[in-house]
């Protein structure tokens, strides 16, 4: 059985980091407009790096959650069968031993210049504008894809949803584009299709919702799929 599993912010909150739509609609007291945006970045370049900046920082602040630890030992279990595809731009599913994890949204622990379109491994501040490590030239950005911009691996997220038999969506909204028209595109082409979410967000495309909190309901999900019964 082929498994595509989607996350989203969700599945990280729990490890202390804030969802895209949190308190009042704001992302870390920011509207998302005013930080994910490239023309944020060419209006206010110091902003937005200093922004993603303190993102990248935090990082070393949080862990892994059971959440992430129960889709690793999915994989472990699963290997080629399972795909996780997340929109998250942390590092929280590799810390907790997953391997195939596809970055649509990009990775906040990379950088992209933007003289070479080099993507570089990155653990620093951005906001000193330091020098590409590939080419020189001082032009490097957050590899965060940002509104308007492509996501990145669409066509092979597009094939992996092709070829599922079951699709899963844990902690995101669905409201972020195209990522939230994921689950019927699964469903088209004959994937059941589950939705874990701390509420369920009324999709219809979803054949089975899970409501509750990541860290419970995605190591209780987990363990019923690896049941001997489960279908
Ligand atoms: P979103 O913030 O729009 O939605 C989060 C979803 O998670 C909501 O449906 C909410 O009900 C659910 N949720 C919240 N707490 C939960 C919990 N404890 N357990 C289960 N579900 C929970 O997030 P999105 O749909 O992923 O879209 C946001 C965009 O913002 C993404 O593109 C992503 O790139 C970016 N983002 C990433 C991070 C990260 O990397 N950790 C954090 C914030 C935003
Ligand atoms: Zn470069």
């Amino acid at each position: 059985m082929r498994i595509v599993v989607l996350t989203g912010a969700g599945i990280s909150a729990e490890s202390g980091l804030a969802t895209f739509r949190g308190a009042g609609g704001l992302w870390e007291g920011h509207r998302p407009e005013d930080v994910a945006t490239p023309e944020a970045f060419a209006a206010d370049r110091g902003l937005v790096q200093r922004f993603y900046d303190a993102r990248r920082a935090q990082l070393r602040t949080v862990a892994p959650n059971p959440a992430h630890h129960a889709l690793g030992a999915l994989e472990a279990d699963l290997g080629d069968d399972l795909v996780l595809v997340t929109q998250n731009i942390d590092d929280l599913h590799e810390r907790a031993g997953s391997t195939r994890v596809v970055h649509m949204h990009g990775e906040l622990l990379r950088a992209r210049c933007e003289a070479c379109d080099g993507q570089p491994p990155w653990t620093d501040a951005l906001i000193d504008e330091p020098a590409c490590p590939i080419c020189g030239v001082t032009a490097l950005r957050p590899d965060v894809v940002w509104f308007g911009e492509a996501p990145y691996h669409m066509d092979r997220i597009q094939q992996e949803l092709e070829d599922c038999d079951l699709f899963v969506a844990i902690g995101t909204s669905g409201l972020v584009y195209p990522a939230a028209g994921f689950v019927d595109w699964a469903r088209r082409h004959g994937a059941r299709t589950v939705e874990l979410n701390l509420a369920p967000t009324d999709d219809e495309a979803f054949d089975e919702s899970w409501a509750g909190p990541a860290s419970e309901v995605v190591p209780t999900w987990v363990e019923h799929l690896r049941s001997p019964r489960a279908s």
